[in-house]
């Protein structure tokens, strides 16, 4: 900061707030709100969350600060006191939470007394108009009128004229109600498009690389597709063998010998293949739903009765074979990749669905040596931070492995 800007800036802030401010913003984003706002201004921040809440809430009863960075959770715990104080204006990040009118989060977010309500979303409508009522009327209580109100005027019109099999009337009944409803919501809803923003980022490009199974994967997938639920599943639109006319499926064929539906079984295997096609060490992970889980661990057990070596081999050192890029085209394909952007510099972010891969890409990084950090569902929040500096700052760190859990 310039000199003369400095010298211009009152020395000490007043010790009590004027205004305060709420900002209620999910775990995830809470410590980049305290970064940004730290970097924009000079605000006294505190973030209520966690063990130290109590003496955060004292500071703020001194009006000790003038904003509040919280959770929706934190919020929900602390309502009473955090209601006992004034708040100039509450503003919530992801305000699309608040959608279900019958929710826990909306009762709260509805209970916090304070005129000024600010919602911020990227997606104020996920699945229907109801939604974005619910929104709006935390935010501006009353604009759009009742639930039921809204639904006669404004959203089941939209939605009828929205029907492929719509009427010209109930088309043009459709546009007129969007209409008036945009003309009512226009003094009270900012929209803000990337292209705003467009100058600063950095050109994007999409680039989609096919990578075929390896042949140990190849030999683990046929395993997976000769199976007798797989010939059960296949087979289940063909006619009943006992001449009903019916489908297998709906006859005599609606389960295999240990009672799981032809339906189970589908998706189980999928998850299966799946795994397989992805990395063929997932198949030793336990199956995220519980439901299935039986039934997939006993998928994964009779295939790797065919394949002791790999079975013993991961036993007596996962690391490296879990890291052989032998048992996974994906990370032949990635290893060449990484090599290629390792030589430019250039920083990577490699996103998995599954933590368990992200276990495996772990291992392979420490195995080739490579400086990295990770970041998912488990990494403290205030780690984060700290972990995306490391990542944007640091000249030996060039990968983050992130989960999109
Ligand atoms: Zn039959």
């Amino acid at each position: 900061m310039p000199e003369f800007l400095l010298k211009s800036m009152k020395k000490k802030p007043p010790s009590t707030a004027k205004k305060m401010f709420l900002i209620v913003a999910p775990l995830s984003v809470l410590y980049n709100w305290k970064d940004e706002l730290d970097t924009w201004g000079y605000f006294r921040v505190t973030v209520l969350h966690g063990s130290k809440k109590d003496n955060e809430l004292l500071r703020l009863k001194q009006r000790k600060c003038e904003i509040a960075l919280t959770t929706y959770e934190t919020l929900r715990l602390c309502l009473e006191e955090l209601n006992s104080l004034e708040w100039s204006a509450i503003i919530v990040d992801e305000a699309h939470r608040i959608k279900n009118p019958k929710a826990r989060v909306t009762e709260v977010m509805k209970a916090v007394k304070c005129k000024v309500r600010i919602g911020l979303t990227g997606t104020v409508l996920q699945n229907n108009m109801k939604e974005l009522w619910c929104v709006m009327d935390w935010a501006v209580p009353g604009l759009l009128g009742s639930r039921i109100h809204f639904k006669k005027q404004f959203s089941d019109p939209v939605e009828h004229g929205q029907r492929h099999t719509a009427t010209k009337r109930e088309l043009a009944t459709g546009r007129k109600a969007m209409h008036r409803l945009a003309k009512k919501m226009s003094g009270w809803f900012l929209r803000r498009t990337k292209t705003l923003i467009k100058g600063q980022l950095p050109k994007k490009e999409d680039r989609m690389v096919y990578c075929s199974l390896t042949d140990f994967q190849k030999a683990v997938y046929q395993t997976v597709l000769e199976t007798e639920d797989v010939a059960l599943i296949l087979t289940s639109s063909q006619p009943c063998t006992c001449g009903s006319g019916q489908k297998r499926r709906k006859c005599c064929y609606k389960t295999n010998s240990r009672g799981d539906t032809v339906r189970t079984l589908c998706l189980s295997y999928l998850t299966v293949l799946q795994k397989v096609a992805n990395h063929v060490a997932l198949l030793q992970a336990a199956s995220t739903s519980k439901h299935q889980e039986t039934v997939i661990k006993r998928i994964c057990d009779r295939v790797f009765s065919r394949f002791p070596d790999f079975v013993q081999k991961s036993k007596d050192a996962a690391f490296e074979t879990l890291s052989d890029p032998k048992y996974s085209g994906k990370m032949k394909v990635l290893q060449q990749l990484l090599n290629h952007f390792r030589k430019q510099r250039d920083k990577v972010l490699l996103f998995s669905f599954s933590t368990k891969l992200l276990d495996v890409l772990q291992q392979y990084c420490m195995a080739s040596g490579l400086d990295y950090r990770r970041l998912d569902g488990s990494t403290k929040s205030e780690e984060r931070l700290k972990i995306v500096k490391e990542f944007n700052s640091s000249q030996d760190v060039n990968i983050c492995l992130v989960s999109t859990m």
